[in-house]
């Protein structure tokens, strides 16, 4: 077993941890509210994150390099190293030079230090990698399982953070809602050039590839727009919630985008997921579809989408994932047709960073004292995956040309 369940508290551990820049304008920011609202529990009925204490604002901005989320004044107290950089790519980045002797790692997908299996293998003392967020495809999973270090993320942290991001790119999709804006900041007050894409989504076929924790919160809020729902998944969910929701559940995606007129993401990247969207499954869509993807990059064939938005296929497509991150400034992504792509940020608003804050807390204070990690945040352990690794990812590796990212320039 690679969790120290069964020995004693560890000490003189190295933490390396890799977050996105502070904010151009400096840091802290100035916060245009007093707080966040406080939850009592996700809505499975899992409890929040649970560390002894927490030593920042929820609401403050903890994912960028000073944020550090919140953890330098613990892991200090306890005698430990915490290095936190935002340079990750290539090898004479801080987070190659740290990495040979560091313990755990801590990185986030919106900025990921791609963990391969090359810097694995110089890695030699790494026992542990925390996901600051939900997503662990930046690891080389199999690499992982091969050398017995744990992987783990902070399940649900901001799976509806994410939901509400998709609902909204939904809209802005359907209703051209940016292009609509830009006549406003450009000047002018052209009605009908403003108005020849934009369609109700009400009596639309709504269809989610995957109703985990993110994908069913996709399905309940979609519900009051009067749509019809779909979905597939490898695990179906339970004839209650289908028929409280009315959803339509499909065997195959092939099925499914087959019958959809907005079709929105939310499997993990894996090996079975990577590249799903392909030019054959596209090829399978109605004409005038919509594609929203807040899962990852990956899922969707790069130069696929871009055919298809300019060949009038697709109507429009939006999500906050690259490949790799930071997409590298030619991405085409950028650039494509009707697209309303953000960076990489629905799961990292200050409310959800709160959450994996204290979430990975959670997980250092259990790690640190040789208590059990919470099974749901577990994706390796022990050589296999496990938690919900296991239920939700397949064996291997989707890492392959993250060194790519290495080619952005700061704007
Ligand atoms: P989850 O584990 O609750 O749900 C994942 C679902 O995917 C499961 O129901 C699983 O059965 C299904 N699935 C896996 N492989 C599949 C396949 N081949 N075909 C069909 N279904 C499959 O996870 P979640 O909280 O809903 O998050 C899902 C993913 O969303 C994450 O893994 C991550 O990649 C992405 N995510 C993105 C952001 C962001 O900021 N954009 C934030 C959080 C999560």
């Amino acid at each position: 077993m690679s969790s120290p369940s069964a020995q004693r508290a560890l000490s003189n551990q190295k933490v390396v941890c890799v977050l996105y820049d502070d904010p151009a304008a400096g840091f802290p920011p100035k916060y245009a509210r007093e707080g966040i609202p406080t939850l009592t529990r996700y809505p499975d009925g899992q409890a929040l994150p649970s560390p002894s204490a927490v030593d920042f604002t929820p609401g403050h901005l903890l994912g960028s390099v000073s944020g550090g989320l919140g953890l330098e004044r613990f892991l200090a107290g306890l005698g430990h190293r915490f290095i936190v950089t935002a340079d990750k790519e290539g090898p004479d980045s801080v987070f190659e030079r740290e990495l040979p002797d560091a313990d755990v790692v801590i990185s986030q997908p919106f900025w990921p230090a791609y963990l391969t299996a090359e810097r694995i293998e110089k890695a030699q003392r790494l026992k542990l990698a925390i996901t600051a967020g939900i997503g662990s495809d930046h690891v080389d999973l199999q690499a992982a399982m091969d050398r017995n270090i744990t992987v783990c993320e902070v399940t649900w942290c901001n799976s509806v953070s994410v939901a509400e991001h998709a609902v909204m790119q939904i809209l802005a999709l359907v209703r051209d809602y940016i292009p609509q804006y830009g006549w406003v900041v450009r000047g002018g007050w052209n009605i009908a050039d403003a108005a020849s894409r934009s369609y109700d989504i009400e009596g639309m076929d709504v269809g989610v590839v995957a109703a985990g924790r993110i994908g069913l919160a996709v399905l309940k809020r979609m519900k009051p727009f009067d749509v019809k729902l779909h979905y597939t998944d490898r695990h179906r969910l339970s004839l209650d919630v289908e028929k409280e929701l009315g959803l339509t559940f499909h065997e195959n995606v092939e099925s499914l985008v087959g019958v959809c007129d907005v079709v929105s993401i939310h499997c993990p990247l894996h090996p079975e997921t990577e590249d799903m969207f392909d030019e054959a499954l596209i090829g399978k869509m109605k004409r005038g579809s919509y594609i929203v993807n807040t899962a990852r990059g990956k899922i969707c064939n790069r130069d696929a989408i871009v055919r298809a938005l300019e060949s009038g296929h697709l109507a429009g497509y939006a999500g906050d994932v690259w490949f790799p991150q930071p997409a590298p400034n030619d991405h085409p992504w950028r650039t494509m047709p009707n697209h309303a792509m953000t960076p990489h940020t629905s799961g990292t608003s200050l409310s959800a960073q709160a959450r994996y804050a204290a979430g990975v807390r959670e997980i250092l204070e259990c790690w640190l004292d040789g208590r059990p990690i919470r099974n749901e945040y577990l994706i390796v352990q022990g050589g296999g995956l496990a938690g919900t690794g296991a239920h939700s990812y397949s064996e291997g590796d989707s890492t392959g040309g993250s060194e790519e990212a290495g080619r952005y320039t700061a704007g």
